[in-house]
């Protein structure tokens, strides 16, 4: 299960520690999510992996060889930014080409390999079309297909979806797992976006400030947090009063419901101080004891409850989170 593996990995600019002893080793074929907010550490542990920049401290290794001091193009590696990285006086085809090329690939065989990859990405007969001939969306498809055609052993995508927009970016983040999946291809991919990590990963690390927080599937981060950080950082969070529930506890709006629920054995009762509309949901704030709960209730839910209405608020033990700092 160690197919990548970083091992105590640090990075200085200057007297400015970024990256601040990172470890983790993942299997072949897995598709891991670096999460965390902007300025955590992300692009410049993907860079060390890379090759871009030099570890300070740490080794990585990929399938066992030591790649810490490799350079670039010695780590067989493919790479996605986050946009507009194509050469833009190359055709598709030859943009899609290029590595082949620089390896030493033969015309017909190029070209072959081309076609292929231009079927697998959704864009076949796209081989003489230049990049700003086309949509962001494209560019970005074709900036994977060049990573990926000479075979890489990993496959390594900095925020390859943040310049584009939301439609094309859900249902581009679905062929790139999907492809993914098809190849196999172990692939690192960051991303500060939350919902974007936990649709496509089989594992996330969370990130925060140069250390990991938390590593994990997307239910293990989601469901079963182990910082407040990391539970505020990947969904919404109630504090439950401090009076009944001792210190740092908390719950998911989701989990709170005005109907008991077959699995809900405990009961709190407070008063409506607002209704929101998000369309399929309506969000309301209960103030209880002092505290105010969060709770979503599906729109259509009759009668909707009004401000001021006295509700009683069903809770399961079990989803209560118990968080450190
Ligand atoms: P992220 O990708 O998570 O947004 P980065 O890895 O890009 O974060 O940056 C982490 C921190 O390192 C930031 O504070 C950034 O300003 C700093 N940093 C990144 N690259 C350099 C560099 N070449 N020189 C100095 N500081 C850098
Ligand atoms: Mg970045």
């Amino acid at each position: 299960d160690q197919f990548l593996r970083v091992d105590a990995l640090t990075k200085s600019f200057g007297t400015n520690q970024v990256v601040k002893g990172v470890s983790f080793g993942f299997g072949k074929g897995e598709f891991i999510s670096l999460l965390g907010p902007s300025g955590c550490g992300k692009t410049t542990i993907l860079r060390m992996i890379a090759g871009f920049e030099t570890p300070t401290t740490g080794t990585i290794r990929v399938a066992g060889e030591d790649i810490t001091h490799l350079r670039p193009n010695q780590r067989k590696l493919g790479m996605v930014f986050q946009a507009y990285a194509l050469f833009p006086n190359l055709t598709v085809g030859d943009n899609i080409g290029f590595g082949l090329k620089v390896a030493g690939m033969g015309r017909e065989e190029r070209r072959a390999r081309v076609e292929e990859m231009l079927r697998l990405i959704g864009l076949p007969g796209f081989e003489k079309r230049y990049p700003y001939e086309m949509s962001g969306g494209q560019q970005q498809r074709v900036a994977l297909a060049r990573a990926i055609a000479p075979k890489p052993r990993l496959l390594l995508l900095d925020e390859p979806l943040s310049a584009l927009d939301a439609k094309i970016r859900v249902s581009l983040r679905g062929e790139i797992r999907a492809i993914q999946q098809d190849l196999g291809i172990t692939t690192v991919f960051v991303t500060h976006d939350q919902e974007e990590a936990m649709s496509i990963s089989d594992r996330i690390v969370v990130m925060n400030a140069g250390h990991i927080e938390q590593m994990g599937s997307a239910h293990e981060i989601y469901n079963r947090p182990q910082t407040r950080f990391v539970a505020t950082f990947v969904g919404q969070l109630n504090t439950l009063p401090a009076a009944t529930f001792g210190p740092d506890r908390a719950i998911r709006p989701e989990l709170v419901s005005l109907a008991p629920r077959p699995e809900t054995d405990m009961t709190l009762t407070g008063t409506v101080a607002d209704v929101g509309f998000l369309g399929s949901v309506l969000r309301l704030r209960v103030d209880v004891e002092g505290a105010p709960i969060s709770i979503d209730t599906f729109n259509g839910h009759a009668p909707p409850p009004q401000r001021g209405d006295t509700v009683t608020l069903h809770l399961a033990r079990k989803d209560v989170l118990a968080l450190g700092a």
